[in-house]
């Protein structure tokens, strides 16, 4: 049997431990910072399963690190678990109906992201302990991904220095690899000014409220002149109160600062620091700015990615069958007429089949191989895989888990991440992920390419997006 057979007989063998993760993690649906039931839970099967486990990684609580194996090549799986707000939705069901007494939902897929990263570091432990290679295989548990910047604070904690390479991915629509991603900041405005009566004595009183009104106008003006592919998002955390007859002594903003570096992201966060500090003199208010965290852009490595792509296609794309399309075609006839028209023509593109039968069975199950055009690419969204990808060779593929035109971050999308299409995908790169760190352990020389590749994109430096003495998990 040859390390293809292998892995794939193991991912079947291993099949109902992934489903389990999916499903189990799926059901606590914790928010980021707060995963102690999904982490325990990873950690539970990791130990079982003969890892070594650190807890308490970077000093949270929810982060950790199985380690199997011993030497060089020395491999990372991304693991993550953090659930959205607002997003509790009974599992496979196509109209809109919360789980009673629950309010996060696993809408960006996590639980089925858990479930792959931790299953392909089970079949890659079976391979090194059946083939007796030698080579080191690592899961971190890496929490709150959405709004937390976990891997960064890890990251500033050199959690992932020792890596020769690293794998992970993220459920979505299609089978592709991720392509380059934005950095970002988030920063924190405070104001303060002096309360008054505001019909009686208007003149003694200074408006925080004012002076955040003043600074979203003045960066709406600024936005005509930063780069294209920047984009800046604000949020009032404090509006001042609830009296209009009151003036308001204090104010707060929550702003996100996204480009394609992390040196633009510093440019233009200067220039909103400024229209911060000019509507404070406007208003004769102060102002007090925090940089609650950030993220730094992802890097797709070409020779990491080059293998995932490969071992994917090799292992082939989810083993969805009737069960799954049957739970995807309830998801495609609630989508409005054109959305549903425009999916079935994509999809028989994709796939290489009719329209006809596109429709009968809704999931992407075609692969789209790696090419260097992804490295072109620039996706406006972010992730904190993108601190690991400057300190270690990274590649992050996608996998189908939903109907396409679904949307990440939906009800709709928790729905059909917590049936068997969660299960199957993620079974599905657990494969390919372990194929290709058999690849890695049998060639370490692929890892000393990809990782001169890395040095020629970023001289060897990684700055930490996290300002000292920020904590994890602060602002959120
Ligand atoms: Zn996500």
């Amino acid at each position: 049997m040859d390390n293809r057979e292998l892995i794939h007989s193991l991912a079947d063998e291993k099949k109902s431990v992934i489903a389990d993760i999916n499903r189990s993690v799926w059901g606590y649906a914790e928010y980021g910072y707060k995963e102690f039931k999904s982490a325990a839970k990873i950690m539970e099967v990791l130990a079982s399963e003969g890892f070594q486990v650190e807890k308490n990684v970077a000093g949270i609580e929810t982060a950790f690190i199985g380690v199997y194996g011993s030497g060089k090549p020395v491999i990372g799986i991304l693991a993550e678990y953090d659930a959205l707000p607002n997003l509790s939705q009974e599992a496979g069901v196509a109209e809109r109906c919360p789980i009673e007494g629950k309010n996060y939902g696993h809408g960006c897929g996590h639980s089925a992201l858990g479930a792959g990263a931790v299953g392909a570091a089970i079949l890659t432990k079976e391979y090194l302990k059946k083939t007796g290679m030698q080579g080191t295989v690592k899961l971190f548990g890496c929490p709150a991904e959405e709004t937390g910047f976990g891997k960064a604070f890890m990251a500033k904690e050199h959690c992932f220095d020792d890596l020769d390479m690293c794998f992970t991915w993220h459920p979505m629509e299609d089978n592709s690899c991720w392509p380059r991603s934005v950095a970002y900041y988030k920063v924190r405005f405070d104001f303060t000014g002096r309360t008054s009566h505001a019909g009686g004595a208007p003149e003694l009183g200074r408006s925080a409220l004012d002076a955040c009104e003043l600074m979203n106008v003045g960066v709406n003006y600024l936005r005509e002149h930063v780069i294209s592919s920047a984009r800046i998002h604000y949020a009032y955390l404090d509006c001042g109160g609830d009296a209009p007859n009151i003036v308001q002594g204090h104010a707060s903003l929550l702003y996100f600062v996204r480009a394609p570096h992390l040196t633009d992201c510093d440019e233009i966060l200067g220039r909103i620091k400024k229209i911060a500090q000019g509507a404070a003199l406007m208003t004769e208010t102060e102002v007090d700015i925090r940089v609650l965290g950030g993220l730094s852009d992802y890097i797709p490595n070409p020779t990491a990615c080059g293998l995932l792509s490969d071992a994917f296609i090799a292992q082939g794309g989810p083993d969805f069958g009737e069960e799954e399309f049957a739970i995807a075609r309830k998801f495609l006839a609630a989508m409005p007429e054109e959305t549903r028209r425009k999916v079935i023509a994509q999809g028989a593109k994709v796939n290489g089949i009719s329209e006809e039968e596109f429709a009968s069975r809704p999931l992407n199950t075609a692969i789209i191989p790696y090419s260097d055009k992804v490295r072109e690419m620039l996706m406006t969204g972010s992730t904190d895989v993108g601190d690991v990808s400057y300190i270690t060779p990274t590649a992050q593929y996608v996998v189908a888990d939903m109907v396409p035109g679904t949307g990440a971050h939906t009800w709709q999308f928790a729905a059909q991440v917590g049936t068997s299409i969660g299960d199957k995908a993620s079974q599905a790169i657990a494969r390919a992920i372990a194929y290709a760190c058999t690849m890695v352990y049998e060639k370490p020389e692929l890892a000393e390419q990809a990782k001169k590749e890395l040095l020629e994109e970023t001289g060897g430096v990684y700055r930490s997006p996290i300002p000292d003495g920020v904590k994890p998990g602060e602002g959120m």
